[in-house]
């Protein structure tokens, strides 16, 4: 049987996750996306110069890309303390135009932590956490390996919104997010990764989101570089491991994102 909900487009979902300023032929791939039912791309950035195309790109496709402003663990080992100091700056001066802050976080990979080691990395994470408790945004959270001194940073700086995007990690810190009310988000990765599965296994619906991580490149045999419209293989995956209806997942993640980021169409109840 055809399902003909993906041809009419009525599934709604959000990308939580992109990485916009890096996908390739990009008004191609918001039509696309579109196309299979996306209302909304939260655009990450993760230095000044991407943080810069994140808001261009953003204010090119109003009300339908919204941007997010990071400092991601990567980008660190390219800077010195100035530069960091002035992408703090740059995130503060723009903080009402984004709906979030990421992408932030750590990454304890020793190849990461050979250009920017673990204080450098937790340094520059407190601050940008700082600035999304001050102004109340949510953050989007990279966490490889890092993943309980990630939680423990978040929680401790008094963030209320927090997502762990693509989480592979720890059950026991999943619990930890979940009880304290936080997100992770599923990637495509969630067809056949094992530890991104079983944290989608263990995550109840109302804690969930969807995104791509696009351009990212997924796939076992068969490799391709996402692009927002993805977010359906995420979907459909996540429906699949949960055994419940495509429609109920898209319905209950798209609440969540509407109401993480707190985009137009979320109404607040008084
Ligand atoms: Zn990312």
């Amino acid at each position: 049987m055809i399902d003909c909900r993906m041809n009419t487009g009525i599934y709604k979902l959000v990308d939580t996750h992109a990485h916009l300023d890096e996908v390739e032929d990009l008004d191609k791939a918001i039509d696309d996306g579109k196309r299979v039912g996306l209302v909304a791309i939260i655009a990450v950035g993760q230095d000044y110069e991407s943080n810069l195309k994140v808001l261009d790109i953003a204010e090119k496709h109003k009300n339908f890309v919204y941007p997010a402003l990071g400092l991601h663990p990567w980008s660190l080992g390219n800077m010195d303390a100035s530069k960091v100091d002035l992408t703090l700056r740059q995130i503060e001066d723009n903080i009402e135009k984004a709906v979030g802050i990421g992408e932030i976080g750590l990454d304890y990979d020793k190849r990461v932590i050979a250009r920017a080691d673990k204080e450098r990395q937790k340094e520059a994470f407190k601050s940008v956490l700082e600035l999304a408790g001050r102004y109340d945004k949510p953050v989007s959270v990279h966490a490889r390996y890092s993943w309980k001194d990630s939680f423990d940073l978040v929680k401790a700086s008094g963030v209320k919104r927090a997502a762990f995007h693509w989480y592979t990690g720890f059950s026991s810190v999943l619990r930890e997010i979940i009880n304290e009310g936080y997100f992770i988000s599923a990637t495509p990765a969630t067809e056949y990764h094992d530890e991104h599965r079983r944290a989608i296994r263990e995550t109840p619906l109302q804690n969930l989101l969807l995104e791509t991580d696009c351009p990212v490149t997924y796939g076992r045999e068969t490799k391709y570089q996402a692009r927002p419209a993805d977010v359906i293989r995420s979907l459909k995956a996540v429906a699949q491991i949960k055994d419940m209806s495509e429609n109920v997942v898209a319905d209950k993640t798209t609440e969540n994102a509407l109401k993480f980021f707190d985009l137009p169409g979320w109404t607040k109840k008084v």
